[in-house]
């Protein structure tokens, strides 16, 4: 059997990213010609603020203080089981030292960058999760200088709950500016900041292309579009449990696809009759989310058996996988393309997004068919360096000198004839 699509988006990507592109580049130029004072004027324009820009310790105290201590202790747990999965990560990232020929060393060393500036959203939601996320990450990967920056709210600033987030996961400054303005401030190191050697963290559409813009003269994490979520069920799964992740991950934003891919017609149909009455259920904003996200990018998608659904979702290469099927470990082995998988009923992604360890700063838009999500080797330089003795050298130069002439460079092969010359005088290399 074919699959087949009991539900099929009518809406892909949108066709706005030329608009987007310009308007960006245009407030990038703006910026970069008229420093601290223009960034300022941005942020009065769209985020209709002038208060503080970067915190100063009393203000970020103050901002503390109104955190409720209940949540203070969530955001704690929360990053501390993501620097426990990031420290774990990072013993990975190893010094290498090889001896590729006898007398010929080689090795690679593991450097941080030294200054990262993370974007926490704060537009439609408070993404507390994102300052833990972006800047834990930073701190354990070892980067010396870490700025958070997020929008700030008219007459308010940033949410409390992110400023306190910020400062427990290790930033250093805290700078009160959202969307490009914030992306530009930390690329050209405006208000006093050192220039970010990379930006990270998620961010709407604009965020997004002003990172994908300035990427080669820093670095960035990755280009993220809208979030999105598949979910793997077979026939033995709780249809109730599979429609609350569905609805849980459209409401991120109307234009956030959700996908279910399952082998069981009865658990199909179930899900799509119940999707509608929890999305009624959600909060203003949230069902309006929701109900767009189901609405024109969600699809239902029928399969013969589960390796025909374990290659659809491999083709989709969703950002959040979940797995709600028997053999977990069979599609731990089998499935290759996702940004974070959750298998089994009991997680799912909000513990991700939110506090399980692993980070939520993910590829989404099929990215993740060539990479994973942020975590400390993104703001980890892989060098390499070698040294050799002058018997080590002496094949290398021989050989050198013979590709270089090949290629057409006379100089490079001199600099290997000079040395064989120098340490073995009288011998003929030809
Ligand atoms: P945001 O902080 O990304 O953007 C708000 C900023 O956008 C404002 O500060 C403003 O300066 C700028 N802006 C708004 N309209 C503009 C315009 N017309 N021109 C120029 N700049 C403009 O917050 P958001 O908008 O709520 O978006 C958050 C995004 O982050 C969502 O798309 C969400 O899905 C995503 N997100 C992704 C992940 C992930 O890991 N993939 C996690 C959390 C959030």
């Amino acid at each position: 059997m074919a699959r087949e699509y009991l539900k099929k988006a009518t809406l892909t990507a949108r066709s706005d990213a030329a608009d987007v592109s310009a308007t960006v580049q245009g407030i990038l130029d703006d910026i970069e010609a008229g420093g601290d004072a223009k960034a300022l004027e941005y942020a009065a324009k769209f985020d209709k603020y002038d208060g503080p820009t970067l915190m100063s310790d009393a203000e970020i105290e103050a901002a503390c203080a109104q955190v409720p201590e209940k949540l203070k202790a969530d955001i704690r747990f929360a990053h501390d089981n993501v620097r426990r999965f990031a420290e774990a990560q990072k013993s990975t990232m190893t010094d290498v030292e090889v001896e590729v020929v006898p007398g010929l060393i080689a090795g690679q060393k593991v450097i941080p960058v030294d200054a990262a500036g993370c974007y926490v959203p704060g537009g439609r939601y408070s993404h507390i999760a994102s300052a833990i996320m972006t800047v834990t990450t930073a701190k354990v990967a070892g980067c010396k200088h870490i700025t958070a920056c997020s929008p700030p709210r008219p007459g308010v600033g940033i949410a409390p709950a992110i400023v306190y987030a910020a400062k427990v996961c290790g930033a250093d400054a805290i700078l009160a500016m959202g969307g490009v303005q914030a992306v530009a401030s930390m690329a050209f190191g405006l208000h006093g900041l050192p220039k970010a050697n990379i930006l990270v963290g998620p961010g709407n559409q604009f965020v997004a292309e002003a990172k994908r813009i300035l990427y080669g003269r820093v670095g960035i994490d990755m280009i993220a579009g809208p979030t999105d979520s598949l979910v793997l069920a077979d026939g033995a799964a709780d249809p109730e449990i599979v429609a609350a992740d569905l609805v849980g991950q459209a409401e991120h934003g109307y234009n956030s696809p959700v996908w279910l891919v399952t082998d069981s017609r009865d658990l199909a149909e179930t899900v799509m009759a119940r999707v509608p009455a929890l999305i009624a259920d959600l909060p203003e904003l949230n069902r309006q989310n929701a109900e767009a996200a189901w609405r024109d990018y969600a699809e239902v998608i029928l399969c013969a058996d589960r390796e025909e659904m374990a290659a659809t979702s491999d083709e989709y290469a969703p950002e959040h996988l979940t797995v709600q099927a028997e053999d977990l470990d069979w599609w731990l082995g089998r499935l290759s393309c996702y940004g974070s998988l959750f298998l089994g009923e009991e997680t799912t992604v909000a513990f991700g997004d939110k506090a399980s360890g692993t980070n939520h700063v993910l590829p989404t838009s099929r990215a993740a068919t060539y990479t994973g999500g942020l975590s400390v080797h993104k703001y980890m330089k892989i060098v390499t360096w070698q040294r050799a003795t002058r018997t080590g050298a002496r094949d290398v130069a021989i050989a050198t000198a013979r590709i270089s002439r090949l290629e057409g460079m006379e100089g490079h092969a001199r600099t290997a004839d000079i040395r064989l010359a120098k340490y073995f005088p009288g011998e003929n290399f030809d």
